[in-house]
């Protein structure tokens, strides 16, 4: 019997796992996923557990993907590329043989220097990051009865309208269920562009904002953060007093590409080819891939896909084929029951918005797991999971 071709995959996230699952079944290959963290962060559902829904909502193990399958799951951070042994090294001195290498490591913060943000701003990119961020916000409403006059969300790009959407639900639930003095919170969204959703058209950025407007956030739009202290963030001159601010306006390329010097583009994406390659038998693909619709898990899960199978055309002795990229479809939830879809030149705003939303989270997790697990995992969104007791307890009832 021939050797089998190893491949080895970096990343357990949305490309990584999808190239893995279309690889994972073919005889003539054998394939390992690197990956620093046990479990997929499906981030599309991140903002829900933010704002006191399940942890599992927005989190899958590997084992549990990968269970049954024969795909190899090694832990560990990748941190060198050596091209002529072909292998890749992680933190812990671990040295791991590639036939094939397919990376897909997904991007990291990028606070732009701005001074104070990373010391006292609050991120929402791992599941370690919401429950920091949940504790806060118990800390000051409850423990210190000390509720902040402002929450500030920072970018309005997508993370941080859902988020907006989400939060005054979730705070009013904690006011509640711990039997808290009732009271309004106010929600500022902050934004240096002029509009949000920038990179959406502007009808889109029109709805939302008349939306978020109903819901009573207030925008600061073509505003520009200079600084954060213990209680205050600057921005365009002016002081707004806070404790909360929550960062969700810029990332970057991971460090793995410059550290191995891979040629990067201007916007400090992995140059690939038609067929995501940078390098002979090196693929890039997902966030970290300089493609059109690069930063979002549809892309990452279509580059994945589209890897994989040019992989086994190479095994059965056809041609590679090129790559097209995928024009995704934009959901964006604001607030209960309320999302706005952008598809080509459709539009749709609303309940219908938000119907399609839970649609599409059902098929998103179906593309990772089979429908039964898939199904379970989508139900989790309408349940709700805290650390403080009180609230555990107060909706369990
Ligand atoms: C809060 C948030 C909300 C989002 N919402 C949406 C949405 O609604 N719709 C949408 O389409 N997109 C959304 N996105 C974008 C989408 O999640 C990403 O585009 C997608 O995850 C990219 O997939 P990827 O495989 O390239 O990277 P990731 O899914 O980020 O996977 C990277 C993997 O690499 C691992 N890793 C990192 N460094 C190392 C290392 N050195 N060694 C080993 N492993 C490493 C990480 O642990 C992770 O498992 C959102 C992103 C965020 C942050």
């Amino acid at each position: 019997m021939s050797k089998k071709e190893h491949v080895l995959i970096v990343g357990g996230g949305f490309g990584g796992v999808k190239a893995a699952l279309e690889l994972a079944d073919d005889p003539r290959f054998s394939v390992a996923v690197l990956s620093d963290d046990t479990d997929l962060r499906y981030y599309p559902t991140l903002f829900h557990t933010a704002t006191g829904g399940k942890r599992a909502n927005s989190s899958i193990p590997l084992t549990k993907i990968f269970a049954g399958k024969p795909v190899e799951i090694i832990q560990g951070t990748a941190v060198s590329l050596d091209r002529k042994a072909r292998t890749v090294t992680t933190a812990d001195g671990h040295v791991h043989k590639f036939d094939s290498l397919i990376l897909a490591l997904g991007v990291v913060t990028n606070y732009f220097g701005i001074p104070g943000l990373s010391n006292y701003s609050y991120s929402i990119k791992t599941q370690a990051e919401v429950a920091r961020f949940k504790a806060h916000l118990h800390k000051q409403l409850v423990e210190d009865e000390q509720p902040d006059l402002n929450y500030v969300i920072i970018g309005a790009g997508p993370t941080g309208i859902e988020l907006a959407g989400a939060l005054p639900s979730y705070l009013q639930r904690i006011i509640k269920n711990h039997g808290l003095k009732p009271r309004s919170v106010h929600i500022d969204l902050i934004e240096a562009a002029p509009r949000l959703l920038p990179r959406l058209p502007r009808d889109t950025s029109r709805m939302v904002r008349r939306q978020l407007r109903r819901l009573g956030i207030k925008l600061y739009l073509g505003s520009v953060v200079q600084g954060e202290t213990t209680d205050e963030l600057t921005v365009s001159g002016k002081p707004i007093r806070s404790h909360t601010v929550i960062w969700t306006a810029g990332v970057t390329n991971h460090p793995f590409f410059a550290d191995n010097h891979f040629v990067l583009t201007g916007r400090g994406k992995v140059a690939v080819n038609v067929y995501l390659q940078a390098e002979d038998n090196i693929f890039v693909i997902g966030d970290n891939a300089n493609t059109p619709y690069s930063g979002l898990a549809q892309t990452a899960l279509h580059d994945g896909e589209f890897v994989a199978q040019n992989l086994r055309r190479q095994a059965d002795g056809k041609g590679s084929k090129s790559y097209v990229a995928k024009q995704p479809v934009t959901v964006i939830p604001a607030g209960p029951h309320w999302a706005a879809v952008c598809w080509g030149s459709l539009r749709i705003y609303g309940w219908l918005g938000w119907t399609l939303r839970e649609a599409a989270d059902l098929v998103g997790f179906h593309d990772l797991e089979p429908w039964h697990l898939a199904a379970k995992q989508w139900l989790s969104e309408f349940a709700t999971q805290d650390d403080c007791v009180v609230c555990a307890i107060a909706e369990s009832k």
